[in-house]
């Protein structure tokens, strides 16, 4: 288990999270992703990250909404194929406009 980024960040990528981060496992290629990853193998669960994001977007695995749950999966994917994970984000438009307007 790990904390996961979902879909608030998509399009803010603010980076605080990223600052607050003790063992630097927050990243994204600026320019081409939509959203910044938390790598699960690194992340020690501290949760120092949370309360960072202006947007509300970093949640423990355990606690995402349903509609959120697939970006468990992305932050993971993008550590092992960011192609693969930057596809999913798109293919999960639908979801991520549905859960915001929740
Ligand atoms: Fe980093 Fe802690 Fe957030 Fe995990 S919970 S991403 S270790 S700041």
């Amino acid at each position: 288990m790990a904390y996961v980024i979902a879909a608030p960040c998509i399009d803010h990528q603010d980076q605080a999270c990223i600052e607050s981060c003790p063992v630097d496992c927050i990243t994204f290629e600026p320019g081409v992703d939509r959203k910044a990853y938390i790598d699960p193998d690194g992340c020690i669960e501290c949760g120092a990250c949370v309360n960072e994001c202006p947007q509300g977007a970093i949640y423990h695995e355990s606690e995402l909404q349903a509609p959120w749950q697939v970006f468990a999966a992305i932050d993971r994917a993008w550590y092992r194929d960011p192609a693969a994970a930057r596809s999913a984000v798109a293919a999960n438009t639908d979801v991520v406009a549905n859960a915001e307007a929740a």
